[in-house]
């Protein structure tokens, strides 16, 4: 495939790509801040009068009805398609999130570098040599080891759904071996992510870790084997609910098993970037942040994750320019790099800014968005009743008026929320055609239903809306501690430093 060269310099200029560095001082951002809100018309100049109602139901009225979200759905789906962070495609797909920011109105817009790990596979295969001669298809799983050149002849054990007491009760008989595991909930655990039965595994002494979806009828997923972007120790790959099915009952029949697992792969340094912009809010000390990962794997479009999420945070951007009443609090959007590499951008956002992350008074993070069902939020009951009110007002949604409070880790959200940042969640349905296609090669643009995504959008608009203006947003910031407390009371270990947590769920 030719390499499109990126041209960042003519995307964000030398004036945006310096833009950071003056806004990271309080006394230039204040000045321009207070410059822009004077000079830019886009965002009305006039404080709202009418009733909130009026407001809510215009921008939903707005969102819903806009053809922007499917116009840069074929952009970014079609048009770019794989982009994994660091790569040219990675480094397109955040060319057009800042013209997608601009287009929209949005008053600021710029772009800051995050360094990734370039994840560059050059061979990735599972071969069965006994009992029969197959060349299964393989995905690599990022940050893993690499294999030597002629792969890794090993015997296979199925470690079932990867717990610490099914590899304990193995015993030796997980050395040097491959070990098969297949996600889910295992009864009596949360889900456990990839990264925790990967290291289960590893550390157990096996040679390699063989990753499958339960349903037999699944593909081969993607996915990290570390939670923060680190190299793993052993090999790892996954492979199609088939083959695991297959496999398995081979196992159980007591043949052996015996597989030749090659992964070549490299982490190269490579620059990529968050891409913020921000509609300044007359109350610019207050933020409000919704946040969407752009990066994908590389197996297809990266439609339901997470198009759907990016689609809908710059369908939100679009509508509350288009609706012309300047916010109260600063609405702050960023297209996140490197979430599926370990939450490399927000990450880094949160070390970035870590001084003023005080300012945040709520955080949005939109990681594969359904059809919406209702809000939540993460150790804030404060702002729940506020929550209920606004989905009883959108009436149209069907939304739940019972807002849960309830935290989860694994996304973006996950470094604002364990450093204190209040975090508000939209609730969503993913239809399961969208939920399977997740990670794999299904992953396309076909999968989409973008009158879901509108609708989505519409109800985001409305919540960005709700958080940017209420007199009193009740969140409050917490102490890392606290959280820590809180999340370990809730069943997810916190073990370690607090940005590296093993287990959780995904909702
Ligand atoms: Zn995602």
């Amino acid at each position: 495939m030719p390499e499109r060269k990126p041209d960042l310099d003519s995307l964000f200029g030398a004036r945006l790509q310096g833009y950071h560095v003056i806004m990271n001082q309080p006394a230039i951002r204040a000045v321009l801040v207070l410059f822009l809100l004077l000079t830019v018309p886009a965002v009305g100049l006039h404080a709202a009068d009418e009733p909130v109602e009026g407001q809510l139901a215009r921008v939903v009225g707005l969102a819903s009805t806009s053809p922007f979200l499917r116009e840069r759905a074929s952009m970014l789906l079609d048009g770019i398609g794989p982009r994994p962070a660091g790569t040219p495609n990675g480094l397109h797909a955040e060319e057009l999130a800042a013209q997608t920011f601009r287009t929209a109105g949005v008053p600021l817009v710029f772009a800051e570098p995050v360094t990734v790990p370039m994840w560059q596979v050059h061979r990735a295969t599972l071969t069965l040599v006994e009992p029969t001669e197959y060349e299964a298809s393989a995905v690599a799983l990022a940050n893993a080891a690499s294999t030597p050149p002629q792969g890794l002849l090993l015997e296979v054990i199925d470690g079932g759904q990867g717990t610490p007491e099914e590899i304990a009760a193995l015993g030796d008989a997980v050395d040097n071996r491959a070990v098969l595991v297949r996600s889910g909930v295992p009864e009596g655990h949360r889900r456990l992510h990839r990264s925790a039965t990967y290291e289960t595994v590893a550390r157990a002494g096996a040679a390699a870790f063989l990753h499958a979806p339960p349903d037999p009828a699944s593909p081969a997923r993607s996915g990290t084997v570390t939670l923060d972007g680190t190299p793993g120790p052993i090999p790892a790959l996954g492979i199609s609910g088939r083959v695991a099915a297959w496999l398995s009952r081979l196992l159980r029949e007591g043949r052996s098993v015996r597989v030749r697992v090659t992964l070549l792969a490299d982490r190269v340094p490579a620059t990529a970037h968050n891409v913020v912009a921000e509609i300044p809010g007359r109350r610019p000390e207050e933020v409000i942040l919704l946040g969407a990962h752009l990066d994908s794997w590389d197996l297809a479009q990266g439609a339901g994750d997470n198009g759907t999420g990016t689609l809908v945070l710059w369908q939100v951007a679009r509508t509350l320019v288009e609706q012309g009443l300047r916010p109260l609090r600063t609405l702050r959007f960023v297209s996140f790099t490197g979430e599926e590499l370990g939450l490399l951008g927000s990450r880094s956002y949160v070390e970035r800014h870590r001084e003023e992350l005080g300012s945040i008074r709520a955080m949005v993070n939109l990681d594969m968005v359904g059809e919406p069902t209702g809000f939540g939020a993460m150790l804030q009951p404060g702002v729940l009743p506020l929550l209920g009110h606004l989905a009883r007002r959108l009436a149209g949604f069907g939304l739940d008026p019972e807002p849960l409070d309830r935290a989860w880790l694994h996304s973006d959200h996950q470094p604002f929320l364990l450093a204190g940042v209040p975090v508000i969640t939209l609730r969503s349905r993913l239809r399961e055609e969208v939920r399977d296609a997740c990670h794999s090669d299904r992953d396309t643009i076909d999968v989409l239903d973008p009158g879901r995504q509108q609708r989505a959008a519409a109800v985001v608009a409305a919540l960005a809306w709700q958080l940017a203006t209420v007199e009193e947003l009740p969140t409050r910031s917490l102490e890392p501690a606290e959280v820590v407390r809180h999340l370990h009371d809730a069943g997810i270990t916190v073990d370690g430093p607090v940005d590296r947590v093993p287990g959780g769920r995904r909702e």
